[in-house]
């Protein structure tokens, strides 16, 4: 923006008529030496100088060289004029002018010396070797060569551009991966859908009719807890679990169903190593007529070892869920230590996967679904437990901070 200010409120000629010392010999002094005392002739005295830098630059590029070493000579000179670390004119001009000027007008200064700086660049070598014409013919194609065969000289200020060095490798953009609970959600999705069950999905925001009434869970149950439930109004909430989407699949598409739900649930839970205020899970649920317990324990013994390996047993325990009777848990023999007892077991051998059971009449009827002539069995699992479990994370929260060293190991 302010590259050339200086040079534009201070006409260059009358800059130069004014000046009767040479630039090296003002440059030896300070401004106190030189009678400088005002931001105008701070003004006048810089754009002197960048009118002299430019006159040189010009000059040399007028004179043409006789050959490729002879160019690189003079053009070496010319920087080295000026921007020799030691000695080169914008070094002293630093030395004697910035850092000795009076404190009223360091601020002045400061900002002339920063343009004359920005200006001083273009006595780069590679700019003027590119537009210094070589005599004769056929320059063309060796001022290029000659360019990119150049190194910076030795001590070169760091700020001097020089030509892209394309044997360099280029920034690699890294490509992203799809996350680990994803990868584990498609995992189980595929098995189920091996099994020939469909995919539903439903809303996050949800009813309390549908997540808690029709499900058979009662008023008094505490899930609908305020302190566990987010709620946006009494009848809305984030839906506290999948189940919801059980409902209104039968609602849609009646018996026979075989289906999963995978997708976000939200609870208002303090995020510790287990729990985080959102997790996914996949639900499934399965309904037709002479469906049995047994079905169950078939298909998520044959999922756990799908899912888990061969050598997993499953253990199947009785538990209470409002919506299933009877209901149940699925643990698996420990992946960790092979059913020996262990810290993750707590020395039990077995871990608790998912809870499941037999849909309950009510709310088969909440689904429009006759169950004097329809039965059906449900389970739900939470995604980042058998993620964790898979790959032995031991806290839940590594999957929602976004840190690539964690996400770049899956
Ligand atoms: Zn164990």
């Amino acid at each position: 923006m302010s590259g050339s200010g200086a040079g534009r409120r201070v006409p260059l000629k009358c800059a130069r008529t004014r000046s009767r010392m040479p630039i090296d010999e003002k440059t030896s002094k300070t401004l106190k030496d030189l009678g400088i005392k005002t931001p105008e002739a701070i003004g006048d005295l810089f754009a002197e100088v960048v009118a002299a830098l430019d006159d040189e630059r010009r000059a040399l590029l007028a004179r043409g060289a006789g050959n490729e070493s002879e160019r690189g000579r003079r053009v070496k000179e010319l920087r080295d004029r000026w921007l020799a670390r030691k000695g080169g004119l914008v070094a002293l001009i630093d030395e004697h002018w910035l850092k000795k000027a009076a404190k009223d007008l360091k601020p002045a200064v400061g900002r002339a010396f920063n343009e004359l700086r920005q200006r001083a660049k273009c006595v780069d070598t590679e700019g003027l070797l590119r537009d210094f014409p070589l005599q004769g013919a056929g320059a063309k194609q060796g001022d290029l060569a000659f360019a990119a065969a150049t190194p910076a000289a030795p001590g070169a200020d760091a700020s001097v551009k020089t030509r892209p060095d394309l044997t360099l490798p280029g920034f690699r953009r890294t490509l992203g991966s799809v996350h680990p609970v994803t990868q584990v959600m498609r995992e189980i999705e595929d098995i189920f859908l091996g099994l020939g069950f469909a995919i539903e999905s439903g809303p996050e925001i949800e009813s309390v009719y549908y997540n808690f009434d029709a499900l058979n869970i009662p008023e008094s149950h505490p899930a609908r807890d305020d302190w566990d439930t987010i709620y946006v109004n009494p009848e809305t909430l984030l839906r506290t679990h999948t189940s919801p989407v059980q409902i209104r699949a039968m609602e849609k598409h009646g018996a026979p169903l075989y289906i999963i739900c995978p997708g976000k649930a939200y609870r208002h839970d303090n995020p510790d190593s287990t729990h985080a205020t959102m997790f996914h899970q996949v639900e499934g649920l399965a309904v037709d007529t002479d469906i049995t317990f047994a079905d169950l324990k078939g298909t998520l013994d044959y999922f756990a070892r799908k899912f888990f390996g061969d050598k997993i047993k499953t253990n199947f325990s009785p538990s209470f869920f409002p919506f299933t009777e009877p209901s149940g848990e699925l643990a698996i023999s420990c992946v960790f230590c092979g059913g020996k007892g262990c810290r993750v077991c707590k020395e039990s051998g077995w871990v608790e996967v998912m809870g499941c059971g037999m849909v309950h009449p009510e709310v088969l009827r909440h689904g429009g679904i006759d169950p004097e002539r329809y039965s059906g069995w449900a389970f739900g699992l939470g995604v980042e437990r058998f993620a964790m479990m898979k790959y032995d994370i031991n806290d839940i929260q590594l999957f929602q901070q976004s840190d690539i060293r964690f996400l770049e190991q899956f």
